[in-house]
C-alpha cells in the first residue's frame, strides 16, 4: 500500500512539472506562432522550431505566476494541497489558476499508480516500467498542449518514442516495423492534406496509435481503436449537448485508451 501512496505522490509532483511545461509552451504557440505559417513550413523547419520550445521545460527555473511573474514560494508548490489551500488563486495577484493545474497533478498521480499496478501484475522488468512512465509523461505534455492549442508538437511524440523503441529492441522488432509504416503513412497523408489544403484526419492521432503499438504490440491496435472511439463518442456527445461544440481533440482519447487498456487484459476482457 505504501508503494502506491509513494507512486501517487511522485506522480503529482511530476504532473505539476509536466503541466507547467505544457502551459508555457501552449502560451508561446498561441501568442507567438502563426498557425497558418506553421502549417506551411517544411517538416524539418517545423521540427527545429519545436526543439527550441524544449527550453521552456526548465525555464523559468523556479515556477512563477504566469500573470504577475512573482516567484512562487516552496509552499505554493506543494501538489494538490497548495491549489486547495490557495483556493485556485495566485498568492500575490489573486488571478485564478486554471483548473487544469490541479487536474494534471491528480491525473498524473493516478497514471503512476495504475502503471505501478500493471508493473506488479504483469511483472515486467523494472527498467521497462521506468521507460514506459517516461514515455507516458513526455506524451502527457503533448496531450495538454493539444487540449490548449489543438496541436501536438511532433517533438513530444518523437521524444516519447525513444524509450519505447528501446523496450522493443530486439524482441519487438515487428512492432517497430509496424510503427515505422504508420509513421510514413502519417507523413504522406500530412503532405497530401497540405497540397489539397484540407484536413480529413488528425495526423498526430495516427502517430499516437503507433505509440500504442509500441507499448502493447500490433494485436492491440483494433481494441485501442475501438476503446478510443467509444471514449471519443461519449465526450463528443457530452460536449455537443452541453456546449454545442463540434471540436474533438482526439489525442486525449487515445491517450486515455493507452492508460486503461491493460485493465481489460487484467480482467480478461477481450473485445474481438
Ligand atoms: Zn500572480
Amino acid at each position: 500500500m505504501i508503494n502506491y501512496i509513494i507512486m501517487f505522490f511522485m506522480g503529482t509532483i511530476i504532473g505539476s512539472f509536466l503541466n507547467a511545461t505544457a502551459m508555457r509552451i501552449s502560451y508561446i504557440i498561441e501568442n507567438f506562432y502563426d498557425k497558418n505559417f506553421y502549417n506551411k513550413i517544411s517538416y524539418f523547419k517545423e521540427l527545429l522550431l519545436e526543439i527550441t520550445l524544449l527550453k521552456y521545460m526548465f525555464y523559468p527555473l523556479r515556477s512563477e505566476c504566469p500573470k504577475c511573474k512573482n516567484k512562487l514560494k516552496w509552499y505554493h508548490n506543494i501538489p494538490i494541497f497548495s491549489y486547495l489551500f490557495l483556493q485556485g488563486k495566485c498568492a500575490y495577484c489573486k488571478t485564478t489558476i486554471p483548473f487544469i493545474y490541479l487536474f494534471s497533478e491528480i491525473i498524473v498521480g493516478f497514471i503512476f499508480v495504475l502503471e505501478y499496478y500493471y508493473y506488479t501484475v504483469f511483472n515486467f522488468p523494472l527498467i521497462y516500467f521506468i521507460l514506459i512512465l517516461l514515455a507516458l509523461s513526455i506524451l502527457y505534455i503533448g496531450i495538454v498542449i493539444d487540449i490548449q492549442t489543438m496541436l501536438i508538437p511532433d517533438i513530444f511524440i518523437i521524444l516519447a518514442i525513444l524509450p519505447l523503441i528501446y523496450i522493443n529492441f530486439p524482441l519487438g522488432i515487428d512492432n517497430i516495423k509496424f510503427f515505422v509504416y504508420i509513421f510514413i503513412f502519417a507523413y504522406i497523408l500530412h503532405y497530401i492534406q497540405l497540397k489539397l489544403n484540407k484536413v480529413f484526419i488528425g495526423i498526430q492521432d495516427i502517430k499516437l496509435y503507433g505509440i500504442a503499438v509500441l507499448i502493447f504490440g500490433i494485436n492491440s491496435i483494433m481494441e485501442i481503436l475501438f476503446i478510443s472511439s467509444i471514449i471519443g463518442l461519449i465526450f463528443f456527445t457530452y460536449r455537443k449537448i452541453k456546449y454545442n461544440t463540434n471540436v474533438g481533440d482526439f489525442g486525449v482519447y487515445i491517450y486515455i485508451s493507452i492508460i486503461i487498456y491493460p485493465l481489460l487484459k487484467i480482467y480478461g476482457i477481450s473485445l474481438f
